[in-house]
């Protein structure tokens, strides 16, 4: 069977009252629907260690390690600090990270310079442990954009999560050597930018996710996300593309061990089947 990565996702937020609690029924669901292996976002440092023992258990999943820019509660970090904690062989990628203006605002006592700053150290924890960069931008393109390119992080490069942008923001993007990745928006009816950018999309360059537990795709919009459901959004994609949803799968899932190659790296589990 083809095998689907969900290549952004928030296990440890799941909702699993379905399965009494135990995350390996939501990883069942999702195997019976053909995906295979998830990428773990860390949102703060007081989680991360519960997410690498997730890592460290089950070899189909891998974790990142960062903290979101509209985290406000928890421990900074600095680049030393992250470089250090992604020295685990489970640790695929920094972040999530980048710039989040919707629910953080410039006009705030302040500004917002300490998301731009928390920023920077993510981008200089990528360079420093060679790992690429998972990029959260909401409602703050330019200065995106802008610090990805001052700070160097082409060198790296990465992946837009959940990307919700234009086909002209999807090529500056993807310029600066990040891949992009599209979530359950690519199904909504509203979204026809984000379709046009999906049918636009080079093949080696795209990712698919869900972001779990947020934002469920069509049918499941409004109700509570799960890994499974990247299958909807790979099957959206593939009717954009006038193709089938196997062939968005093995083309997305050799993306992201491409992308990720400490995944690559890290998956030994015996039930994995490559899709070649
Ligand atoms: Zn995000
Ligand atoms: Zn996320």
């Amino acid at each position: 069977m083809t095998t689907l990565v969900d290549s952004h996702c928030h296990l440890d937020r799941l909702d699993l009252s379905p399965w009494d609690g135990e995350l390996d029924g939501a990883l069942a669901q999702a195997m019976e629907q053909g995906v295979g292996y998830f990428l773990c976002v860390s949102i703060d440092l007081e989680h991360y260690p519960e997410l690498l023992a997730m890592a460290q258990k089950d070899p189909r999943i891998a974790v990142s390690v960062g903290v979101h820019p509209n985290e406000r509660k928890g421990r900074e970090p600095d680049a030393e600090e992250l470089i250090a904690l992604a020295a685990q062989p489970q640790v695929v990628a920094i972040g999530e990270t980048g710039l989040d203006y919707f629910r953080c605002k410039e006009g705030e006592e302040g500004g917002l310079e300490w998301q731009r700053e928390r920023f920077r150290q993510h981008i200089a924890a990528a360079k420093g442990s060679g790992k690429p960069l998972i990029i959260h931008m909401r409602d703050a393109t330019e200065d995106t954009l802008r610090l990805l390119r001052e700070e160097g992080a082409d060198e790296v490069g990465g992946v837009m999560h959940c990307f919700v942008e234009d086909w002209a923001v999807a090529k500056r993007a993807l310029d600066l050597n990040f891949d992009i990745s599209f979530s359950g928006i690519v199904t909504f009816n509203s979204a026809k930018a984000l379709k046009e950018v999906a049918r636009k999309m080079p093949a080696e360059r795209m990712l698919v996710e869900t972001d779990a537990p947020y934002l469920a795709p069509v049918p499941h919009r409004g109700k509570p996300n799960y890994p499974a459901y990247v299958r909807h959004v790979a099957e959206s994609i593939a009717q954009l593309r006038n193709t089938q949803w196997e062939a968005i799968a093995e083309q997305t899932t050799e993306n992201f061990f491409r992308r990720f190659p400490a995944a690559a790296r890290s998956r030994l589990q015996p039930a994995w089947r490559d899709p070649r």
